[in-house]
């Protein structure tokens, strides 16, 4: 059974077949197949990589995203990378999709009525859910009537209490659906599977706090199995410091300026989102491997830039802990998460009073998925590398699973 995944960001297509012979475990397989298209400017760039590692790679002009992703599709089933002899070999279809409200629980079989709720929810994240759309309609274009799945990212924080999840302005606001939704819930609910297994331990017995740091950042804070916190809210703009996004400010700077500098809703969601956080302070890069190096070369801002990202990190961390009365594992993923041994330690450094002790070698190169806690660590310190696509993946192969079932 092959399964495909679409994972569609603002500026980036990622995609992914996964073969499930018989039943896709609980490990986490690599992809059959995988390709990404990234937006620079007038062109697109298309790398794809199959099992036998053939890769492709080619720029296309960035004239239309349908036609590139039309092109990126197509490469499954022809050409040097090809591992299917077309798209009727494809079973199923999982979508990632960033935002589904209050509406999505769980995964769901995209129908008529669940494509009109992901549009009506684009007025929340306007640049993911639309690409989001776009994918559903060219699988549907390219491969038919496969059934096709949406894996919401807002989905593992649907539990989250009120006291947690309704801002504290009128109460109108969260009658009209403005309140804290949290995103990265894909990933977050995954290391928290995975760090059940690591540590041997039943989900349902632990305190989690899984700090998924990459180009977007958020905590969460994880009891029976459920997000009962996390730091982003409404938008994915709340909380930590991120590579380009401020994470959580004054809202009074935000009227400052509109009152003061004239600036409109659209300069000011720019300044947030795109000119903000790691780039914004040290004025050189959103990347955290840029910062580190030219921290480590003396630039100031960039050190600054550094403080004060892993000083929002360790308060985050600090009132995670507080909701939850304690913690058990603490679970650093995604780009930064799995690979900087700075920010890791930096983050833990003032936390030993919470339990929370590193083994310094086995923090600067630890094997994924690892255990990076001291010895005798109350609290463990976990690594463990994001699968967004392959947990997309089980959520397919489950669904259908289901309905197999029905049929027998
Ligand atoms: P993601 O969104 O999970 O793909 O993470 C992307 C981000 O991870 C990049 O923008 C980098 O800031 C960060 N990253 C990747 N590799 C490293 C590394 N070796 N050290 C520090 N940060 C890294």
């Amino acid at each position: 059974m092959n399964i495909l995944v679409l994972n569609s960001g603002s500026s980036s297509q990622k995609a992914a077949v996964y073969n499930a012979a018989d039943s896709l475990g609980d490990d986490p397989q690599e992809p059959a197949w995988q390709g990404k298209i990234e937006w620079e400017g007038m062109h697109a760039q298309i790398d794809v990589r199959n099992e036998a590692d053939t890769r492709l790679s080619e720029q296309v002009s960035a004239g239309s995203r349908q036609e590139a992703t039309a092109q990126l599709l197509d490469s499954i089933w022809r050409g040097a990378a090809a591992i299917l002899r077309g798209p009727s070999e494809i079973a199923i279809a999982g979508h990632r999709v960033v935002n589904g409200g209050r509406e999505f629980r769980e995964p769901a079989v995209i129908t008529p009525e669940v494509k009109a709720a992901i549009e009506r929810m684009a007025v929340l994240a306007p640049l993911h859910n639309r690409a989001e759309l776009d994918g559903i309609e060219m699988v549907a274009r390219k491969c038919g009537a496969v059934p096709q799945v949406a894996v919401f990212d807002t989905a593992f924080h649907a539990r989250m209490p009120d006291a947690a999840a309704i801002y504290p302005g009128p109460y109108e606001w969260a009658e009209q659906g403005i309140r804290r939704f949290g995103f990265h819930g894909i990933n977050h609910e995954y290391c928290a599977q995975r760090a059940a297994r690591m540590l041997g331990k039943d989900l349902a017995s632990l305190r989690l706090i899984t700090c998924h740091l990459g180009n977007g950042c958020s905590l969460a804070a994880i009891r029976d199995g459920h997000s009962v916190d996390t730091t982003m809210g409404f938008t994915p703009v709340e909380g930590l410091m991120m590579g380009t996004r401020s994470g959580s400010v004054d809202p009074g700077i935000l009227t400052h300026l509109m009152r003061r500098k004239n600036l409109s809703g659209e300069q000011i969601d720019e300044t947030l989102n795109k000119k903000s956080g790691l780039l914004g302070i040290s004025g050189l890069s959103g990347d955290m491997r840029e910062i580190v190096a030219a921290m480590k070369q003396g630039n100031a801002r960039a050190r600054l830039a550094f403080e004060i990202f892993a000083h929002r990190l360790r308060s985050g961390i600090g009132a995670m802990a507080a909701v939850l009365g304690g913690v058990d594992a603490l679970i650093f993923s995604a780009g930064i998460g799995e690979n900087s041994a700075e920010v890791r330690a930096r983050a833990c450094e003032t936390l030993d009073f919470l339990g929370v002790r590193l083994d310094a070698t086995k923090n600067v190169r630890p094997a994924l998925d690892a255990d990076i806690s001291g010895d005798g660590s109350p609290v463990r310190v976990l690594v463990i590398r994001a699968q967004e696509d392959w947990a997309i993946a089980r959520e397919c192969w489950r669904l259908t699973a289901k309905s197999r079932s029905r049929a027998i």
